[in-house]
């Protein structure tokens, strides 16, 4: 037998208005004292008429068109009910048949070992495309506390009312990789289009996976194992994990008792991180348990072309095309993707490039620069974590003008490493630096001539042969020089004074 993965993804992103989806408290209240952060609306008293947040319409509509969506002229608002203690209104208000967005798509790029998997090169990049199903928005809940005490759950209802996208994919993804780096690409491309700050630490986004496998029995028969939904995943490692630990499961389970799907038995599986497995929560809800039903008290909302054309005025350029504009400047793969991936960074390189401007030596120099030197001094400064919080501690005005002194041959590749992390590490500024470079030309061959006076018995020993002696020589000659005149020159200038 064979087993083929189907994993779809719904994502929940928090998006960044100042205000709740329906009333006019803070959006933001990570980490404040529980219950201050509440009005009788979106703490579901009786009475209360909620009013629509224009914002949260904007971004789903930004977040749409990110994602290739088209948008749905006709948007309304459904009260999805249930009842859960952090739902204190017993419905939650949501989108059902009419979504703000619908039938998208984006792009996911995978890594040297998928290509490779695919059939294509080591070092290639192939790009596979995700169908997106909808997106649309709805009010998140609030939280129930149950690790402060052993008898009571606590709840907080700061979160109540804070605005989502709900992101539903099709089910197109076939391996934990495709996933993580679908989920990747929506996390960038929600930041890029500066909606939500995506900050998985503060929960700002939050997957749900549907994962079950395409059984092709011997005879060349297919069957398929029932679909779970595992809920609430916070980090694209337990991502990964639950994606990865369900497929042997489903497998494991297949084979012992031959359950295939049928509409009755999907299942909601919760991710336990320490066990690293999932575990029944209940069977499925369908749709008619949550009785969905258009809210009363809300107006649809009638969404114009010329509304749409305006935001897509805003939007920025989209991450795959940044990408492939920065392979064509001749970045590599790796570089290009590492820095795709972080908007501050991309953005600095764009602004480094506007500076440079036409200068295509100065750029090529640049270049390498900024994808060797200045990414390895990243690395070894950024906290690694879920999220990368890169920090530049260069300007970019020194950093272009630090090449720009090594291009014009005013100091050497040596030096201007030294100054880089001067100022990376000392906080220095370029012209301070400046100062300290020697004013006088240095005569080279005078300097390599008075190395080889002050030591003659290196120059018998090199003659009789011993080559090691020469590397010494270049030593000494570039401390003389104070690092000031390139190694390779030195080389030259050597091999010609000693070949006399
Ligand atoms: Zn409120
Ligand atoms: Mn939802």
């Amino acid at each position: 037998m064979k087993y083929f993965p189907i994993i779809g993804l719904e994502i929940h992103v928090q998006l960044d208005t100042k205000t709740k989806l329906f009333c006019s408290c803070n959006n933001e209240s990570f980490g404040i004292e529980p219950n201050t952060n509440i009005c009788p609306l979106c703490s579901g008293q009786p009475g209360t008429l909620p009013v629509m947040n224009k914002q949260a319409v904007n971004y789903a509509i930004k977040a749409g068109l990110a994602m290739n969506c088209e948008i749905n002229k006709h948007t309304k608002w459904d009260r999805k009910s249930y009842f859960y203690p952090d739902l204190p209104k017993g419905y939650q208000i949501s989108q059902f048949d009419q979504p703000i967005d619908k039938d998208g798509f984006i792009e996911i790029f995978l890594p040297a070992d998928a290509s490779a998997m695919a059939g294509e090169g080591k070092d290639s990049l192939v790009s596979k495309k995700i169908r997106l199903e909808r997106a649309h928005l709805e009010e998140d809940a609030g939280k129930s506390v149950h690790d402060r005490s052993i008898e009571y759950t606590y709840l907080d209802y700061n979160r109540c009312g804070t605005p989502l996208l709900e992101i539903v994919s099709k089910p197109d993804m076939i391996s934990s990789t495709e996933a993580e780096l679908y989920a990747r690409e929506i996390r960038r491309r929600m930041r890029y289009a500066e909606v939500s700050r995506c900050d998985m630490e503060k929960g700002h986004m939050r997957f749900d996976i549907n994962v079950n496998l395409k059984v092709e029995k011997d005879n060349g028969e297919f069957v398929y194992t029932p679909i779970a939904e595992v809920k609430n995943l916070n980090s694209f490692k337990s991502l990964v994990k639950a994606v990865e630990y369900e497929i042997i499961r489903q497998q494991e389970e297949f084979e012992k008792t031959g359950i295939v799907k049928t509409d009755g038995n999907k299942t909601t599986r919760l991710w336990n991180d320490n066990k690293g497995a999932t575990a029944q929560m209940r069977t499925k809800e369908e749709a008619a348990d949550y009785r969905y039903f258009p809210d009363p008290d809300i107006m649809p909302v009638i969404i114009s072309d010329e509304w749409i054309e305006d935001i897509r005025k805003t939007l920025p350029e989209m991450p795959s095309v940044r990408f492939n504009r920065y392979l064509g400047l001749g970045l590599s793969k790796t570089v290009s993707y590492y820095v795709v991936d972080n908007i501050v960074l991309a953005n600095y390189l764009d602004d480094c490039l506007s500076l440079i401007g036409d200068k295509q030596d100065l750029q090529k120099e640049f270049l390498n620069w900024f994808g060797r030197d200045l990414l390895s001094q990243i690395n070894q400064t950024s906290e690694e974590g879920e999220d990368t919080n890169i920090v530049i501690k260069i300007t970019k005005e020194d950093f272009v003008g630090l090449v720009e002194l090594v291009i014009n041959k005013k100091i050497t590749r040596n030096l201007a490493k030294d100054f880089l992390i001067e100022m990376w590490d000392n906080g220095k500024k370029l012209e301070e630096l400046k100062s300290t470079i020697p004013n006088e030309t240095i005569n080279i061959d005078e300097v390599i001539n008075k190395v080889i006076t002050n030591n003659q018995n290196m120059l018998e020993q090199y003659k009789a042969g011993n080559e090691k002696v020469f590397n010494v020589f270049v030593g000494l000659t570039m401390k003389e020089t104070k690092g000031l005149v390139d190694p390779t020159a030195i080389q030259n200038k050597l091999k010609e004074i000693l070949s006399k």
